[in-house]
């Protein structure tokens, strides 16, 4: 079965009649659990809820490859799972090697709260490589591919290979492509982490991550770190996740085809100095991206002149909704510098490729790239 027609079924019932298709949210605290406690499948929802269960199948079932069976865990949020494996692997003494254009939240919680208790932090870009240097007595290699906002491009299986010669686990962001867009575990990873708020469910009104893995032994280390921390996803958005990732074949498909027409509308035009797409073929990092990932992503990032000119821009296209984040149907996009924190210019702007019609993008955009001469 082809992947698409395995995660629109993923969330369906069995064909008992009179039931439903889909199952609805369970809401519970605790569960009737008589006598032995280990009788009951679910006990208390701070470890389990049934709807996290079909939830965390599916995202399973995208996360496996030829010849194995990936387990996945959801959070609140995907910093909730990235901390989950920062929290689960690392002790003091410990090494963590990553990318020093990582998610800028990811950088900031390892800086100011790891690092001050006995983590050493080596940080090098996700481009060229660079964090193979790195990697002598790490214990954790973080890798972010394409990476967010910048979208440097890595080799995950050649990281892969050299991390576990050298005994360092790999754990890779996988929020721009999704596990549909690019499978680091078939790649070789340990861990594949997600905030599953962007392209996975696509809706712009939930938030959530998950942790996925092979590995049995490093599941239970994450699951019972968010037993104990509680940081844990709501019934309601897990089940609003299984409804929205029906659709993450189709919206993925029309997304990343959007965002290569946009890329490549916009290396036309006078006004914008460079565009960073790894479905171009000027991208530094494209060999790479068209060997490891399905789809190119629906992120994208350019520059204009100078802060007036992408605040000129971003005024004039009516169609282009101006908010942060990423990976909803609908296209947005920012003025990264305007929050500090990463390194880009003034003019740099990061655009989120919607599911619209490509021809209504294309000419908002150029009538705003106009009004910029
Ligand atoms: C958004 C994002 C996160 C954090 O996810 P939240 O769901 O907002 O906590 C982590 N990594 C990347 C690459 C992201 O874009």
């Amino acid at each position: 079965m082809r992947d698409s027609t395995k995660i629109i079924r993923s969330g369906l019932t069995p064909a008992t009649p009179g039931a439903p298709l889909h199952s609805g949210p369970v809401f519970a605290a605790p569960y009737h659990t008589p006598g032995d406690p280990a009788a009951a499948a679910y006990s208390y929802a701070r470890s389990h809820n049934p709807t996290w269960t079909e939830l965390e199948h599916a995202i399973a079932e995208m996360e496996s490859g030829p010849g194995y069976n990936a387990n996945a865990l959801v959070f609140a949020s995907g910093m909730a799972a990235a901390t989950s494996v920062f929290g689960a692997v690392l002790r003091p003494g410990d090494a963590v090697v990553m990318p020093s254009n990582a998610y800028f939240a990811a950088r900031v919680l390892v800086q100011e709260y790891f690092t001050k208790m006995g983590i050493e932090l080596r940080s090098a870009p996700s481009a060229g490589n660079a964090q193979a240097e790195l990697l002598q007595g790490a214990r954790l290699l973080w890798l972010e591919t394409p990476s967010n906002p910048t979208m440097e491009v890595c080799d995950i299986a050649a990281l892969c290979e050299a991390a576990h010669r050298a005994g360092t686990l790999v754990a890779v962001d996988n929020t721009t492509a999704t596990a549909l867009g690019q499978r680091p575990l078939a790649l070789g990873a340990d861990f594949s982490v997600a905030s599953d708020a962007k392209s996975m469910t696509g809706h712009s009104d939930i938030l959530l991550g998950h942790v996925a893995t092979r590995d049995r032994e490093l599941l239970a280390k994450i699951d019972q770190w968010r037993t104990l921390t509680g940081g844990i996803l709501g019934p309601m958005e897990a089940w609003l996740a299984l409804r929205s990732i029906a659709t993450l074949p189709l919206r993925l498909e029309r997304s990343c085809e959007n965002a290569q027409r946009i890329a490549e509308f916009l290396t036309t035009r006078k006004e914008v100095e460079s565009v960073l797409y790894p479905g171009l073929t000027t991208h530094p990092g494209h060999a790479i991206a068209a060997k490891q990932m399905r789809y190119f992503g629906a992120v994208l990032s350019f520059t204009l002149h100078d802060r007036a000119a992408a605040e000129r821009f971003l005024a004039h296209a009516k169609l282009i909704t101006e908010a942060t984040s990423f990976g909803g149907v609908v296209t947005t996009a920012e003025r990264r510098a305007r929050w500090g924190g990463d390194t880009v210019p003034e003019g740099f702007i990061r655009m989120s490729a919607g599911c619209e019609a490509i021809e209504d993008l294309i000419e908002d955009m150029a009538q705003a790239l106009d009004t910029i001469r």
